[in-house]
C-alpha cells in the first residue's frame, strides 16, 4: 500500500485527489498508472465509483456507486465496511454516503 503514496503526500490528501478523479471521471480518461491506482483504491475500499458513470480511456463503460449492488466493490457499503466500520458512531454520516445503512 504505501508504494501508492509519494513520500511527501498525506494519504487522506491522495484518497482525496483520487476520489475527486474518480467523481469527475478524469481517473478513468487517463491511460496508464492513475486509472490503474483508482482501481486498485475502489478495490481496497478507500474510494467509491463516482456518483454518475463515466466512459473510460478505452470507451467501457464505468459505473456509478448507485449502478453497482450495494456492497459490492464500489459502492458506499463496499468502502465503509472496509474502511470506516468501526470508526464512526452510529447516526454520524458516513463519509462514503453509506449513512442509510449503518446498524
Ligand atoms: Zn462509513
Amino acid at each position: 500500500m504505501t508504494a501508492l503514496w509519494r513520500e511527501d503526500a498525506e494519504e487522506d490528501d491522495v484518497l482525496a485527489v483520487y476520489q475527486y478523479m474518480i467523481d469527475t471521471g478524469q481517473a478513468w480518461r487517463m491511460e496508464g498508472h492513475v486509472g490503474r491506482t483508482a482501481m486498485h483504491l475502489i478495490e481496497s475500499g478507500l474510494c467509491v465509483l463516482g456518483v454518475d458513470g463515466h466512459r473510460d480511456y478505452w470507451g467501457n463503460y464505468v459505473p456509478g456507486r448507485f449502478e453497482v449492488k450495494a456492497g459490492t466493490k464500489g459502492s458506499p457499503e463496499f468502502a465503509h465496511e472496509r474502511t470506516c466500520g468501526s470508526q464512526h458512531q452510529p447516526g454520524q454520516r458516513c463519509p462514503f454516503g453509506a449513512g442509510e445503512t449503518i446498524q
